[in-house]
């Protein structure tokens, strides 16, 4: 089987930690993630809200950094997604975004050094609110700021698409209505099946599906139950169910979301985990096309269409 993943926030614990990718106590090691026939990881570094403007470039560099230093020190499993020999090499591949677009430290020039870096998908917020607009769980209902919209033209420019979880419904429309690059939503569930206000409602889905971006299921359990004590796998159909029901067939993907809290926070206990949901979907009748989209190929073909546009 083949899985492909948007979200996580492995590196960024594996940098404060000091614990490395190959074999760890977090939610993803490469050891686990062995049985998979292909896999592909986008690995973000998250930037919590108390980092700002130098600092928070600075930290950016720095877990960016621990990522490519992992990569490389594991070359015989793992590979960058775009690199050239990455067929030859090993099915197991990473991708690198950006949680929080306060890791441009207030500077525009900086997404030249995500350019360089190679990140694909960069959120402008994460829940607070920062230079480029309001996170959804910080309080007013103020838009995309003039620094906000210059930052969405110069990734789009660079290739790098924006990724819309975390955005205010405010900061979210503003995106829709002037970005002109797909808009992905990395790692958030449907609103209709669970109300958290980090879920999407089916209005945000489908303004996602216009603009041929994708949507990641999050394994996390406040967003896949309104009681996240009940949260189960059966829950993560459920979301699947709505978004299959709104055509989301060619758009839907997984985002878990691993290490982006505590184990215990998550229906899943890690990459190990991704057997299970996939026996799951097949006893749920879906055919074996439509899961390896949902696991793997919508998200790898996404990918493959960035690099043409
Ligand atoms: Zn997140």
């Amino acid at each position: 089987m083949r899985y492909f993943d948007l979200h996580c926030d492995t590196i960024t614990q594996c940098f404060t930690q000091n614990k490395d990718l190959t074999e760890n106590d977090l939610q993803i090691d490469l050891k686990r993630a062995e049985f998979l026939d292909a896999y592909t990881q986008c690995y973000a570094v998250w930037l919590p809200d108390q980092f700002r403007g130098q600092a928070a470039f600075e930290r950016f560099f720095a877990v960016a950094t621990y990522l490519s230093q992992e990569i490389e020190k594991n070359s015989n499993s793992i590979c960058w997604q775009n690199s050239v020999d990455n067929l030859s090499q090993n099915p197991c591949q990473a991708v690198l975004t950006v949680e929080n677009a306060s890791a441009l430290g207030g500077n525009i020039e900086n997404v030249e050094v995500f350019r360089r870096l190679g990140v694909k998908l960069c959120s402008l917020t994460w829940n607070g609110e920062n230079e480029l607009g309001r996170g959804v769980m910080s309080p007013g209902n103020t838009g995309i700021t003039p620094f906000g919209r210059e930052v969405v033209a110069q990734l789009e420019k660079n290739e790098i698409c924006i990724d819309i979880s975390h955005a205010s419904p405010e900061l979210f429309w503003d995106v829709i209505s002037i970005a002109e690059r797909p808009v992905v939503a990395t790692h958030s569930n449907a609103k209709h099946v669970c109300a958290h206000p980090r879920n999407l409602t089916d209005q945000q889905f489908e303004a996602i599906k216009v603009s041929e971006g994708l949507v990641g299921l999050n394994l996390y359990r406040g967003f896949l139950n309104d009681d996240s004590q009940k949260a189960s796998y059966e829950d993560i159909l459920r979301h699947t169910e709505h978004f299959l029901n709104l055509g989301g067939e060619d758009i839907l993907a997984f985002g878990a979301d691993w290490d982006g809290s505590a184990r215990r926070d998550f229906v899943a206990t890690g990459i190990e985990a991704v057997a299970e949901l996939y026996e799951m979907f097949c006893r749920y009748n879906y055919s074996e096309t439509l899961i390896d989209k949902i696991f793997y190929k919508n998200a790898a073909d996404f990918f493959e269409r960035q690099k043409s546009h």
